[in-house]
């Protein structure tokens, strides 16, 4: 613990600069001392918003969905004014039986071609309780959706949505951790309309607390949300606003525990290798970077951390001259009409989807061009990491020309590719267990003060995180609150605070 006695005293300037701001939990605790510091030279994560050439494109992920807790972010980062929304009427489409089809929107689903009258009937009775009842095995989102609504609507809707959402393997991912809020259904009402039936009686019962006055009104429809200058925006404002409390191109490399209950915390920063000391941790970095942190003395928790699949995923934003586009895919504006297209796995198509940046959201494309951001790879397919970027932009337009290019379209514009070669947390079946398992065996080990975080807790939607940080947020201060009431006064060496890594 010398050193760390060490680091604290180094660090007496900047401690006295974080204590101006707080952050406020949901619950009303304040936290007013706190660090959250970040490997990379810039704020983030995966978000990843590039501009050049008249283009904007991202080369993470592309949108969110705007819940409340998104759109209370927007609001305290002070960027609301900049949200921007996909037209909620705008189709997505599924790559089936060589058409792209519409996927069904509300007063289309008996009409709609993506899957026969059969498979649409055999849906509705499942959903209504003609199945099989649930077995006693926590199932797959294959086996549940299977049982529960049938072949067609595992095939042709939900299959190319998990690689939409996850660019996972359905028959591995759970469907209790990685579609929850379907999942509680039957559980809540013997079947997915019996469970929507209870969740309304209970929200009539217990209706929710009234929205926040701040927030903009909720987008009308199924949409998703960005910024005028991109996803960056959010983290950059939230950044922006966290003045110093915020430190970039900190690498953790350790933590220690320290004798009176807290942590230390060694870093590589940009001026050498420095030691903090914090009350309490909230480690929100992948689980394979918090497996190696805590690795030393919580094995356990490391190895189940280290059990966590993360398959790579190339996100590839390539553009075309309008005129490369397929007449019937457009508008009489000529513009290409939409929010993107899937291709289930089966369908011959390597690509997992296609967003069409420039369609969804205004300012992505000079006048003329069409931007498209495609992503390939994931769990079917994790010889991604080895092939050439131009290798990949190579599969990309070869596939876009089976499905939504002329065929005399000339060869694209690449604009972005990025290979993230460990990408997207996959929640599959044991995956609530284990990220369980890995928290109690960090508590028994006596590190009940470093909280886990991230999107392999919260779900891997940045709403998701987004909402998850809020909670978070009151974890922290509660952690805080009870050890502050069990310990008594604090220990004369406490400069210690809370850190965010
Ligand atoms: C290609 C791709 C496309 C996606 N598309 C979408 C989408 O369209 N919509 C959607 O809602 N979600 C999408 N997602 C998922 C979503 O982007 C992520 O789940 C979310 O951004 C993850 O946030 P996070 O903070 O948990 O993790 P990350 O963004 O991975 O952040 C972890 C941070 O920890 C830092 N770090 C690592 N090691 C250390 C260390 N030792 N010390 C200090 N810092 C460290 C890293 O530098 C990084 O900044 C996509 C993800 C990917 C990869």
């Amino acid at each position: 613990m010398g050193s760390c006695n060490r680091g604290i005293a180094q660090e007496e300037g900047f401690d006295r600069s974080f204590r101006q701001l707080a952050f406020v939990s949901d619950q009303g605790d304040v936290v007013g001392r706190f660090l959250v510091t970040e490997a990379r030279e810039r704020v983030g994560g995966n978000i990843t918003s590039m501009q050049g050439d008249g283009f904007l494109w991202e080369e993470g992920p592309s949108s969110f969905q705007p819940n409340d807790s998104m759109l209370k972010a927007a609001v305290d980062a002070g960027i609301d004014k900049d949200l921007l929304f996909g037209d909620p009427k705008a189709p997505r489409f599924v790559f089936w039986d060589g058409r792209l089809r519409p996927t069904p929107s509300g007063p289309d689903v008996l009409t709609f071609d993506l899957m026969s009258l059969w498979g649409k009937l055999r849906a509705g009775l499942g959903a209504a309780g003609l199945k099989a009842k649930k077995p006693g095995y926590e199932e797959s989102v294959e086996q549940f959706v299977r049982r529960n609504l049938g072949a067609e609507v595992f095939e042709r809707l939900i299959e190319p949505f998990c690689s939409g959402v996850y660019a996972g393997d359905p028959s591995k991912l759970s469907m209790k951790a990685a579609f929850g809020k379907v999942w509680d259904l039957e559980e809540k009402g013997g079947s997915i309309i019996g469970g929507v039936l209870a969740l309304l009686r209970e929200r009539k019962a217990n209706p929710p607390p009234p929205r926040d006055e701040r927030l903009p009104p909720k987008p009308a429809g199924q949409t998703v949300g960005s910024f005028r200058r991109g996803l960056q925006q959010l983290p950059e404002a939230i950044a922006a606003n966290l003045k110093d409390h915020i430190r970039v191109g900190w690498q953790l490399n350790e933590i220690e525990k320290a004798a009176d209950g807290g942590f230390a915390l060694l870093y590589d920063t940009p001026d050498g290798s420095r030691t903090l000391r914090a009350r309490c941790v909230a480690l929100t970095v992948p689980a394979y970077v918090a497996a190696d942190l805590v690795r030393r003395e919580c094995p356990d928790a490391a190895a189940a951390l280290k059990a966590l699949d993360y398959p790579p995923v190339a996100a590839v934003t390539v553009a075309y001259p309008m005129s490369a586009i397929r007449q019937d895919r457009l508008n009489q504006a000529n513009e290409l009409l939409g929010f993107g297209q899937l291709h289930p796995r089966s369908q011959g198509i390597v690509t997992l989807g296609t967003i069409y940046s420039s369609s969804l959201f205004t300012g992505r494309a000079p006048p003329g061009w069409q931007e498209l951001l495609c992503y390939i790879g994931g769990a079917t397919n994790r010889g991604i990491v080895s092939q050439s970027h131009e290798a990949i932009v190579a599969q990309v337009d070869k596939d876009l020309r089976q499905m939504l290019l002329r065929p005399d379209a000339p060869p694209p514009k690449t604009i972005g590719v990025r290979v993230w070669p460990k990408a997207i947390p996959q929640f599959n079946v044991a995956h609530l267990d284990t990220v369980q398992a890995a928290k109690d065996e960090l508590t028994e080990a006596g590190w009940g003060g470093l909280l886990l975080g991230g999107n392999y807790v919260a779900g891997v939607a940045l709403g998701k995180c987004v909402e998850y940080a809020y909670t978070f947020a009151g974890e922290v201060a509660t952690h805080l609150r009870t050890r502050a009431a069990s310990a008594g006064p604090a220990p004369a060496s406490a400069g210690a605070d809370e850190f965010f890594v």
